[in-house]
């Protein structure tokens, strides 16, 4: 699904700029760098703003128009820090943008367009995008370095990918961290409670102090693991005490 998701940088003037957006798409998964007419490509600075994602550069295609960068793509976001410059559907926030591109990228590829450092996207370039994004900003100097935009939008994306149940990311709770049951963790109270009378720890019958360290206990969301743990634990310190049964499980 990340595959299908392009980022396009469009005339790039600052070969560092293109080297820094490779990092910021590794850092969240994406690979597919397409560059509409860099003035300087490979270049040195490139190579070492890009730090550990040189692979990102080595498979950039480098292209001589937006069009053809987005010919087989069913949607094209232009990113622009002007608030509806385009006239396209806008989306004012980089995470409703990213959940409509992850779920078009489930079926075919899709492209980020990024504009010049100086000037943006044409007109024309305009006209080649299905939607525009825009960063919500400072007013009075909402315009980021051209990475820097790449590595907000795309980890919106990455952040939006995750969520998905195919994505690999969502959490599965492993089996040994599985909360106990109800019954369980009554045993163990009892026997916490046992052990606190028993070693003399708690001397009145209805103190504050068991309740307090039964809500302590209640707060910690034991897994089954860690309350047998504790169990064993209780059982160490009661087999020093003059003798009397474990409640049973
Ligand atoms: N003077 C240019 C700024 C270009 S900054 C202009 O007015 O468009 C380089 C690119 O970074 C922009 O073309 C855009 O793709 C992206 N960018 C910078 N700030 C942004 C923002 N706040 N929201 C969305 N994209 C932004």
């Amino acid at each position: 699904m990340l595959s299908n998701i392009r980022i396009i940088l469009v005339q790039t003037f600052h070969p560092g700029n293109i080297g820094a957006t490779a990092r910021a798409m590794k850092t969240m998964g994406l690979e597919n760098l397409v560059l509409v007419n860099p003035r300087s490509f490979p270049d040195d600075e490139a190579t070492r703003l890009a730090a550990g994602a040189t692979d990102v550069l080595e498979n950039v295609r480098v292209v001589d128009s937006l069009n053809d960068a987005v010919s087989d793509c069913v949607q094209v976001v232009g990113a622009s820090a002007r608030l509806r410059s385009m006239p396209l559907p806008h989306f004012d926030e980089p995470d409703t943008m990213a959940e409509s591109v992850v779920e078009n990228a489930t079926a075919a590829p899709v492209a980020l367009v990024f504009g010049r450092e100086r000037s943006g996207l044409t007109n024309e370039e305009i006209r080649a995008c299905t939607h525009q994004v825009s960063i919500p900003a400072n007013p009075e100097y909402g315009i980021l370095n051209l990475s820097q935009a790449v590595q907000i939008l795309a980890y919106e994306v990455h952040r939006c990918f995750r969520k998905r149940p195919d994505s690999g990311f969502v959490y599965q709770a492993p089996s040994e961290s599985t909360p106990p049951s109800r019954e369980q963790f009554g045993y163990f109270q009892q026997h916490l409670s046992q052990v606190m009378h028993k070693s003399g720890f708690i001397t009145q019958p209805h103190a504050r102090t068991e309740e307090q360290l039964q809500a302590l206990f209640s707060r910690a969301e034991l897994s089954r693991r860690e309350l047998s743990l504790l169990r064993g634990f209780l059982s160490a310190v009661e087999a020093h005490l003059p003798y009397e049964p474990t409640p049973k499980e």
